[in-house]
């Protein structure tokens, strides 16, 4: 399939404790830009070049088999490393200084004996370099922050990119989808500069927290298991999580939300690029996936927990959503029954419980009808971008 075999053959990734390093092995302690490219990436994370120093105090915490990897350019024997045959969903951070480097949803078996991935979650957050050891010309990858030693990337991968990106387990450890933890190094770390800790965090996140080239926009339109599971498969949607919004207590439970009067909406948080979906195409599909004329109720679950609802983070989408719901009156949308979706501006999400986030994945179990993305995107697009992300 892919180059494995060529490279399993030269020796491209194999163990380097056959071959002890020579003494002119560069050990990598810092990645080769120049320190004026940008310090935080558009995911958000601090990426400025740690000192020597601050990686050699982070380097001693870590076991020999980890050392020797990131900061000696050692490759760990294939077939050995502990994450090659993980599939759970998560991330996959620097195993020195937690930088999130990779994610499942990238992941693919290339045959190599090592994890493979054809794309980095963020290309800021892994370096490259021209490495002619061993013989060879290959491009080696380190951590953009710490530069740690992480493996190399090939151009035999599969699409979309064509790269494959080939990676020690030991440079790696990998997070439940969820349970990110807030990045101690970068030095803000609010809303979705946490990337995922964001889903983690048990408090509430300020309802416009993302980097600056991402939005956020917030529905309620009944259980919040489907919706989240379909605007998880929209083009340009980066992450969608089920929380709770729009009511009075602090820090509530799934089970507070269906049994005690806390006022809040299953509601579902949704990150999205604008230059690949717009907010109206957001609220097209979310008046596809869910009857918005059914007050405080959708089908069988009855309750103001399931109220239709949209949470604005900004005065813009308010006009867009209040313009949108006169539009589908005017046309005489749902058969000309009122439409009794709220429409608010800001609020406090609160996510939901780790069992409910991917739940539709997780269980197989489908509500809220069919993928509105084909129609929203015309049929191409949309089918693409919902077969690319699962
Ligand atoms: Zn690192």
């Amino acid at each position: 399939m892919f180059a494995c075999a060529l490279v399993l053959a030269s020796g491209a990734c194999a163990d380097r404790a056959t071959t002890p390093p020579a003494a002119d092995a560069p050990t990598t302690t810092m990645p080769s830009q120049p320190p004026a490219r940008p310090s935080r990436s558009a995911a958000g994370y601090d990426v400025t070049p740690l000192p020597p120093t601050k990686v050699k105090e982070l380097a001693s915490k870590l076991d020999p088999e980890a050392y020797r990897v990131t900061q000696n350019a050692g490759t760990e024997p294939a077939f050995c490393g502990n994450l090659l045959d993980n599939k759970k969903q998560g991330t996959y951070v620097c195993v020195v200084c937690a930088l999130p480097l990779f994610s499942s949803e990238h992941k693919f078996n290339s045959g190599t004996g090592w994890p493979s991935f054809h794309s980095p979650v963020d290309p800021a957050h892994v370096a490259e370099k021209s490495d002619a050891s061993h013989g060879m010309v290959r491009t080696e990858i380190n951590c953009a922050r710490c530069g740690a030693h992480l493996g190399h990337v090939f151009d035999d991968g599969p699409r979309p990119t064509g790269l494959r990106y080939c990676l020690n387990s030991a440079a790696l450890r990998f997070f439940d989808k969820g349970t990110l933890p807030p990045d101690a190094l970068t030095k803000d770390p609010t809303g979705l500069a946490r990337g995922e800790a964001a889903a983690a965090s048990a408090s509430g996140t300020p309802a416009a927290a993302a980097p600056a080239s991402m939005q956020v926009a917030y529905f309620a339109g009944g259980c919040f298991w489907g919706i989240e599971h379909w605007f998880s498969l929209c083009p340009g949607v980066s992450a969608a999580e089920s929380g709770y919004m729009g009511g009075r207590t602090k820090d509530p439970t799934y089970k507070q939300v269906c049994y005690d009067d806390t006022g809040h909406a299953e509601v579902v948080k949704v990150v999205f690029d604008p230059s690949k979906v717009t907010y109206r195409q957001l609220l097209e599909g979310f008046f596809m996936i869910h009857d918005p004329t059914q007050l405080n109720r959708q089908g069988p679950d009855v309750g103001d927990q399931y109220r239709s609802a949209i949470f604005c983070t900004s005065a813009e989408q308010a006009t867009a959503a209040r313009a949108f719901i006169d539009e589908l009156s005017k046309a005489g949308s749902f058969g000309g029954k009122r439409i009794v979706t709220q429409v608010t501006e800001g609020g406090t999400f609160y996510a939901a419980e780790d069992y409910h986030q991917d739940y539709v994945s997780k269980t197989g179990r489908a509500c809220h009808g069919t993928n509105p993305w084909p129609e929203v995107f015309g049929t191409a697009k949309g089918a693409a971008g919902a077969a690319g992300k699962h």
